[in-house]
């Protein structure tokens, strides 16, 4: 397995790392899941800056500050929703991991937490989900030396599991 690669039980939240990844909706303005807990722990200064972005388009990404977090930044990414899988789901994902690892290529970021987007209220299956979040993952390391970890944050076992199997 990728060394820089790590999967960790814990709520993202209380993640010291460069950045955090938050599942987010379009609006960009706050929402239930991950995207409750940030905004909940980060304080009502991430959601004064994230009205400020007008919004992100799915499989996009977009970045603020961390506020009250222990993370440096929050890289906030749109998820699509699953509809059956044959409305571009898996590019759009993929492309959500694309964005965020490219952001953080650009901000020097040395280490990245990501919970599974879109495997929660928007219903993407957990094991293909994994897959690109592995494929998108080990891409990105291949061209970028100065990410030294890359933290996937299992919230239940159903994703730790996923994760587990993907990264054989
Ligand atoms: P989406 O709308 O993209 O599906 P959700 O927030 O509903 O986003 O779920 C995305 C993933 O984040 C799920 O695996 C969920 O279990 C997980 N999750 C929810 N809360 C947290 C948290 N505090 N820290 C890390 N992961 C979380």
């Amino acid at each position: 397995m990728e060394a820089r690669i790590e999967l960790v039980d814990a709520d993202i939240t209380a993640l010291q790392v460069d950045a955090i990844v938050n599942a987010a909706n379009n609006s960009l303005l706050g929402g239930g899941g991950v995207d409750g807990a940030i905004h909940r722990a980060a304080g009502p200064g991430l959601l004064e800056e994230c009205r400020k972005l007008h919004g992100c388009a799915t499989g996009d990404a977009k970045i603020t500050g961390a506020h009250n977090l222990p993370a440096r930044y929050v890289i906030h990414t749109v998820g699509p929703v699953w509809h059956g899988g044959a409305s571009g789901e898996e590019d759009l994902l993929s492309s959500c991991y694309q964005k965020c690892f490219k952001l953080a290529g650009e901000n020097n970021l040395q280490s990245i937490a990501l919970p599974a987007i879109s495997t929660g209220v928007y219903g993407f299956p957990k094991h293909k989900a994994a897959l690109i979040a592995v494929r998108e993952t080990l891409k990105a390391l291949a061209e970028n030396e100065a990410l030294e970890r890359v933290l996937f944050v299992c919230f239940n076992g159903e994703t730790r599991k996923a994760y587990e199997e993907a990264l054989q």
